[in-house]
């Protein structure tokens, strides 16, 4: 039987190659670094990071505009470092967990904030704050047979070239081998999905027309112009 509708799948293009990588679900951690549970208003000693989800078609390649988003008034921006996963699996210890990265690229998890925390206040579901269309821009995926384990390096982004959030992706509370483990006891990992690792301090809105740019280094840069929808 014919499907009834065709619906194109979402996927990130690979750096120096033609071939795209197909997004299977978009998992992102929160709280993962400890300056920025400090600026949420958290105790990073108590609140372990958390697990959230975007859809997958919420991924926006670099250079492409964002449409700023209906229903808030504080649209943040998060520089993330994100992890492409080429080898699925449950249950991956720790020490395997590298064996299981396809590469990794730079993505923004934009945040309603307004809604997220009335959300928290309510203890309501986060979907409406972290899930929308458009929520999550990010570079081409690097190979990690290319570039490695990225262990350090400086995560950084700039909005109108001013500098607002810079730190080190060795500051992460969990690793990415530690990620993986957590994640994969929650969720049977399969090739195609990302994971969001988390935003280091410096969180702050976005308004229509500002350029964004943010990096991690060794990876790539992304670019993106926030506008009017
Ligand atoms: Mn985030």
């Amino acid at each position: 039987m014919a499907n009834a509708f065709v619906v194109p799948a979402p996927t990130v293009a690979v750096a120096g190659s033609d071939l795209r990588f197909p997004v299977h679900r978009i998992y992102c951690v929160g709280r993962n670094y400890r300056e920025h549970v400090k600026e949420m208003g958290g105790d990073p000693a108590r609140e372990p990071p958390i697990f959230f989800t975007k859809p997958p078609d919420a991924v926006v390649p670099s250079d492409t505009d964002v449409p700023y988003p209906p229903r808030t008034s504080n649209l943040h921006h998060e520089i993330e470092l994100v992890v492409a996963i080429g080898h699925g699996g449950r249950d991956i210890p720790v020490s395997r967990a590298l064996e299981h990265v396809f590469g990794y690229a730079v993505g923004n998890d934009l945040t309603r904030r307004d809604l997220q925390t009335e959300a928290r206040t309510r203890g309501a579901p986060w979907d409406t704050a972290k899930a929308f269309d458009a929520s999550a821009p990010i570079t081409p995926i690097r190979r990690a047979d290319d570039i490695g384990y990225v262990a350090h390096g400086r995560i950084w982004l700039e909005v109108n070239g001013e500098t607002r959030q810079q730190a080190d992706v060795a500051e992460m509370i969990w690793s990415v081998p530690e990620v993986i483990a957590e994640l994969s006891s929650y969720f049977m990992l399969v090739p195609g999905d990302l994971i969001f690792t988390g935003t280091p301090a410096g969180v702050g809105p976005l308004v229509a027309g500002d350029h964004v740019a943010g990096g991690v280094d060794g990876i790539g840069t992304l670019q993106h112009r926030m506008v009017a929808a």
